[in-house]
């Protein structure tokens, strides 16, 4: 049978690994995956693409508005050469004719003020659509190379996880003592992943509670095995 003090030794070798391989554990599940990045992006591409819609519509107004214009204005220029063309005789039917050559120019006016408008709209919707475009660009790029960036992180942790579980398997064999390798197994199941604990300052390490003199004695000894009153993992110096 080895010596508790061996045995204790050789379980703080083996927590030390089994602290190192928890906290890898840890900051690999909590690793960003890029889902928040990924939202962010998709967000931004809707954006971009609603601007974009926005922007070829009022554009194809634009086009309307201007053709609409042509055709009134040779739909004037014909009027105007029906009326001076001296071809109308009747009275009626030339006021007729004025007031049509009247409507038409209020109209004209009318698109005139219209297509300056879209225009400017046009100009405007075109900036704010390239913009959001090239954010949105942005935002797919920050995505690929933060999920890039997770792959390459949690390869690097996973391959510290190997070294480390081929690390404990060897310290679990160095220690002899089975049944208290056992012990500190179950412990450590139920108390955070902390099995065995240094006395620090009179404290136990794992809890941070006082202790008592005969536990801090018999832990610093170590020919008998102290437990921590408080929270119940084994004691060492
Ligand atoms: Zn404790």
């Amino acid at each position: 049978m080895p010596l508790l003090r061996e045995t204790l030794d050789a379980l703080l070798a083996l927590q030390q690994i089994d602290t190192q391989l928890q906290r890898t554990r840890k900051t690999q599940a909590g690793l960003d995956t890029g889902a928040d990045a990924k939202t962010k992006a998709a967000a931004a591409r809707a954006h971009a693409q609603t601007l974009s819609q926005d922007y070829h519509k009022t554009a194809a107004d634009l086009k309307d508005t201007e053709l609409k214009l042509s055709t009134l204005e040779n739909k004037l220029k014909t009027n105007h050469q029906r009326m001076y063309q001296g071809t109308i005789t009747n009275a009626k039917e030339l006021a007729n004719l004025e007031k049509e050559i009247d409507s038409l120019g209020r109209q004209r006016s009318d698109l005139d003020g219209r297509i300056l408008e879209l225009m400017d709209e046009v100009e405007s919707k075109k900036t704010a659509s390239a913009l959001a475009d090239a954010e949105a660009a942005q935002a797919e790029g920050h995505h690929q190379s933060t999920v890039a960036q997770y792959h390459a992180r949690f390869e690097s942790l996973a391959g510290d996880l190997t070294t480390l579980t081929a690390q404990r398997t060897e310290a679990a064999n160095q220690v002899e003592d089975k049944a208290m390798l056992k012990r500190y197994d179950d412990i450590r199941a139920r108390a955070a992943g902390v099995g065995i604990a240094r006395v620090v300052d009179r404290t136990c390490g794992g809890c941070h509670m006082q202790l008592g003199s005969q536990a801090i004695n018999m832990a610093l000894g170590g020919d008998e095995l102290a437990i921590c009153e408080n929270c119940g993992r084994l004691l060492t110096k």
